[in-house]
């Protein structure tokens, strides 16, 4: 299995549930899709081949690295086709942490204060099926050496 089997798993488990049963994005206007030309989406090990040809979005290299490999950023133009949207947008505003006893932790995205009205709540404002479904698509890709580096990465870089 490679890292994209692995992350093209993760995103069909995330393809359908969404933070709310609801449609979130009524609440903020879509805030998470906000951003500008110089903000984008990071990208999954091997992922940014899904978008060597996208309409809606380019690909642009990252600052710095995480897992050893190039990070790579997806910037688009605030509007996709809900099923080509990266993994990352599927899994915010949660977060993977690793804890000291070396499992790891479903989480809010500290990035996400300040962005999503969800943050403020906690965990619990969001749908269990949601949740759920993230625990499961951090499991297939914690089952990849690429993948896992690039989540430990990710927690080093952006987590607290
Ligand atoms: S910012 Fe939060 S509430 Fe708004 S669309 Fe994104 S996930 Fe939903
Ligand atoms: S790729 Fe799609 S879901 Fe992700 S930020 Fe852009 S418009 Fe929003």
């Amino acid at each position: 299995m490679s890292a994209l089997d692995a992350v093209l798993s993760a995103r069909a488990l995330m393809a359908a549930p969404t933070p709310l049963k609801g449609d979130c994005g009524r609440l903020c206007g879509g805030a998470c899709c906000a951003g500008d030309a110089q903000t984008g989406m990071l990208l999954f090990p091997g992922e940014e081949r899904l978008y060597a040809r996208c309409a809606f979005a380019r690909v642009v290299p990252a600052r710095f690295s995480l897992g050893g490999a190039p990070g790579r950023l997806l910037v688009c133009q605030g509007r996709c086709p809900r099923e080509e949207r990266p993994l990352a947008c599927r899994f915010f505003p949660l977060f993977l942490r690793f804890t000291p006893d070396g499992g790891t932790r479903v989480m809010l995205d500290r990035r996400s204060t300040g962005v999503c009205p969800l943050a403020g709540y906690g965990m619990e404002a969001l749908a269990p099926g949601f949740v759920q479904a993230a625990r499961e698509a951090y499991d297939k890709l914690l089952g990849d050496t690429e993948c896992r580096a690039f989540l430990a990465g990710l927690d080093e870089e952006f987590g607290f």
